[in-house]
């Protein structure tokens, strides 16, 4: 019997010194390999939502807001791709489109009612839900860059009007002209809504008015997911035409216009800015489904198709996921938007039906 036990243990230790040399020492097959976790990234943008019809645009006029689109993702694409973060795709991004005259944002800001270009933006990291923000700055090039360095920089969320400007002075940015950020239709669309004031006995035009309405959009937003599994948001504009009384919309308020929490997704808003900010846009999104389960596109069809609109507002978000799903939401004509996967495929869009 000690024998036989004998035997078997020495013919049980030599099978397992056998797979034992096998795994080790032997290449594994394809299939008995740990599959690579796949790298998920993605970026998506808009450059504003309002009422943007087919008809209204011109081929030239619709084909640079493509190019201008596909400029600014594919960019900010390759940011993520090379493994950058995800903050600094959403800055580099919200940047190209500041730069261009098409959008409400930096250059091309709408115009207040007073003639001016006040600008709004803000930011916030997913990963440390810490969040930068400036509202009525009027000499800053790029906004959203400012709104990056009050979060890292200082210890506040949100900084405003000249106060801002003078902490951009403390840390050495160039104060633009004023003129820098005059472009003539936005000149001209104040003028329009002032030339209407004037036959309604001096009072200030609604921003329901029509003529509003069709002169606000170009708010830009980007929201990504970088490959470390980290999201962040940004959104930046000049607000709406003829502001006054230093009106302050819904883009540089977190919760409202910019939202980011790496638990659930980043979203950037654009729209009709009082109704954001009473339905806290951004966060709802994210509250939907950190509580009640809700996928992105659930919360954000929810928000966009019937939160806002029961409230009298209008608008839209971008949105990506922790998992790497994109919203495009708005209940607008359309939304000037793009968004590219981790495969580098690229969808823009301008209208609603596309
Ligand atoms: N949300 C912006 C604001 O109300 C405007 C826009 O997105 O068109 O200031």
């Amino acid at each position: 019997m000690g024998k036989t036990l004998t035997y078997f243990f020495a013919i049980f230790l030599l099978i397992g010194c056998k797979n034992e040399e096998k795994s080790t020492s032997e290449p594994l097959k394809t299939s008995e390999r740990p599959l690579k976790k796949k790298e998920n990234f993605g970026i998506v943008i808009h450059g504003g939502a309002g009422t943007i019809l087919k008809k209204n645009m011109s081929d030239s006029l619709e084909d640079a807001y493509k190019a201008k689109l596909k400029e600014a993702i594919s960019e900010g694409y390759e940011i993520l791709k090379n493994g950058g973060t995800s903050l600094d795709a959403v800055t580099h991004t919200i940047n190209l489109m500041e730069d261009s005259p098409l959008f409400n944002a930096g250059k091309g800001a709408v115009f207040t009612h007073e003639g001016f270009n006040e600008l709004d933006a803000s930011i916030m990291d997913g990963k440390t839900l810490n969040a930068g923000a400036v509202a009525g700055v009027k000499h800053i090039k790029n906004p959203i860059n400012l709104a990056r360095d009050v979060m890292q920089k200082s210890e506040h969320v949100m900084l405003y009007g000249n106060g801002a400007e003078e902490f951009a002075r403390s840390l050495e940015y160039k104060m633009m002209d004023t003129s820098y950020f005059y472009t003539q239709n936005r000149y001209e669309s104040l003028q329009r809504v002032l030339e209407k004031e004037k036959t309604k006995e001096g009072k200030q035009i609604s921003f329901e008015d029509p003529f509003i309405k069709n002169s606000k959009f170009g708010t830009v937003g980007c929201a990504a997911l970088d490959k470390q599994g980290n999201l962040a948001a940004g959104t930046s504009t000049g607000g709406m035409t003829n502001k006054s009384w230093n009106r302050i919309g819904d883009a540089p308020i977190i919760g409202a216009g910019t939202y980011a929490n790496n638990a659930t997704c980043a979203v950037s808003s654009t729209g009709w800015g009082e109704y954001f900010i009473r339905a806290v846009v951004a966060y709802d999104i994210s509250a939907m489904m950190e509580y009640k389960g809700m996928t992105l596109q659930e919360a954000a069809k929810e928000v966009i198709q019937k939160k806002v609109p029961a409230l009298g507002g209008d608008g839209g978000i971008v949105a990506i996921d922790k998992d790497g799903n994109v919203a495009m939401e708005f209940n607008t004509a359309g939304m000037y938007r793009a968004t590219m996967n981790a495969e580098g495929e690229l969808i823009i869009k301008i209208y609603k039906e596309e």
